[in-house]
């Protein structure tokens, strides 16, 4: 009996440690799951870590470089308008020499004649005969004495203007540069003028075959860029026109011109033309009734 009882009691004491240990190792189980569980999140949460980290860097890296590029931007902005200033400081203090040149020259001509109302007056008198006869060297415009100003290439280059760009824009070439205002304004600033005759001529001097041979569209271009030298040219040969029409050896042989009448027209908005009615001296009276005055009409 008393074995028995030991036998149970044992079985039981066995069993009991077995649950124990069972459930230990339950336990042991469970807590090795909630572990790798929490592994695993931890390597999920560190690797999102990493690619935060990434994408971070990433981030910096971007707003890095757009804030070099807006530096750079920022210090070419910069140098942009300080050149723009400087280029206006430049025409400012251009202007305001004019001014003080113009203002020194009615000074200069008030005390010249200040006593001397006969001196002012012939003065007044042979300068409003003056004409625009000074060629600018650059544009070929007629100006009148005031409005131009003369230079030698070496002065030009004193005031650190390129060879070349000196050697575009004097474009006439005399012994003496002569410059309009409105050509120097821009020369000084190293711009080669709008009306400049290399611009216009494409910094070529053509012969007088190849003017001949231009193409008709090229002559109206030309025309179209320059048409104060077209009408300057215009009223050139009408000048030379009348100068035969009055030669005694002209035309009309003596009869020269005593009066005319001259309209300008512009055909199209375009080239100009004249049309003219002129009145010959000896010219006989034409009667329809008088025979003898027919006939004088037609010998002359
Ligand atoms: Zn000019």
């Amino acid at each position: 009996m008393k074995e028995k009882r030991n036998d149970d009691g044992f079985r039981l004491s066995d069993n009991r440690r077995r649950a124990e240990s069972l459930q230990i190792a339950r336990q042991n189980d469970e807590f090795k799951n909630e572990e790798n569980k929490r592994r695993a999140e931890a390597h999920k949460i560190e690797r999102r870590n990493d690619e935060f980290k990434k994408e971070e860097n990433k981030r910096r890296a971007e707003a890095h470089k757009i804030e070099r590029q807006n530096i750079e931007f920022r210090t070419q902005e910069n140098d942009r308008r300080l050149n723009l200033l400087k280029i206006k400081r430049e025409e400012e203090e251009y202007k305001e020499e004019e001014r003080r040149r113009n203002a020194s020259r009615m000074r200069l001509s008030r005390d010249k004649y200040e006593n001397n109302f006969h001196l002012l007056k012939l003065n007044y008198e042979s300068k409003i005969k003056e004409g625009p006869t000074h060629i600018c060297s650059c544009c070929g415009g007629l100006w009148f004495e005031y409005s131009i100003e003369e230079f030698t290439v070496e002065m030009l280059r004193n005031k650190g203007l390129p060879k070349e760009f000196i050697d575009k824009v004097y474009y006439l070439k005399n012994t003496i540069i002569k410059l309009c205002v409105t050509c120097r304004k821009d020369i000084m600033l190293n711009k080669v003028p709008n009306l400049c005759l290399s611009n216009v001529l494409e910094n070529k001097v053509i012969t007088l075959e190849e003017a001949e041979n231009l193409s008709y569209e090229k002559k109206c271009d030309l025309i179209r860029k320059d048409p104060v030298t077209c009408v300057r040219y215009f009223e050139h040969r009408l000048k030379c026109l009348w100068e035969i029409l009055l030669a005694p050896c002209g035309p009309f042989e003596g009869n020269g011109l005593e009066d005319k009448y001259i309209r300008v027209e512009f055909q199209f908005r375009g080239s100009p033309h004249i049309h003219v009615c002129i009145r010959l001296k000896n010219a006989p009276k034409y009667d329809k009734n008088n025979p003898k005055s027919i006939e004088q009409c037609t010998v002359y």
